[in-house]
């Protein structure tokens, strides 16, 4: 499998504003944000869609959304809130094709989404 954009930036092949690391997991802040807040939280193995998740993946999962809440009470948003999204393929909007995880916040967000 080739190095996809995520790779790339974890690996400091391009450039990129890197927010969080751990072991399994990092996170960037979008280079194009939605929200004054637009954090994408990565797993650093490269799984390509929402469709490519094994039951291995669970915890993995699960962590990708609790750095998420720890970032939002970090960053101290979490009391007004946010929303933690991720595309899938072509009609779920997904533009890169390693899983990652939206992180929104500092304005409201409208229901149902464009
Ligand atoms: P998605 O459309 O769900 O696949 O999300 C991909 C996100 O990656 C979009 O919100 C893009 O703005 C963002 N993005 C694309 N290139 C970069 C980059 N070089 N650095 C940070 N974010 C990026």
């Amino acid at each position: 499998m080739s190095e996809s954009l995520f790779t790339k930036i974890l690996l400091k092949k391009i450039p990129g504003d890197i927010v969080f690391e751990n072991d399994r997991i990092f996170a960037i802040n979008d280079i194009n944000p939605q929200a004054p807040v637009h954090i994408l939280i990565i797993p650093k193995e490269q799984i390509t869609t929402l469709n490519d998740l094994k039951g291995e993946h669970k915890e993995l999962m699960g962590e990708m959304f609790i750095v998420a809440k720890d970032l939002a009470k970090k960053m101290g948003f979490d009391e007004n809130g946010y929303r933690a999204v991720i595309n899938c393929n072509m009609d779920g909007g997904q533009s890169v094709y390693h899983i990652h995880l939206h992180l929104l916040a500092g304005r409201h967000m409208e229901w149902p989404p464009g």
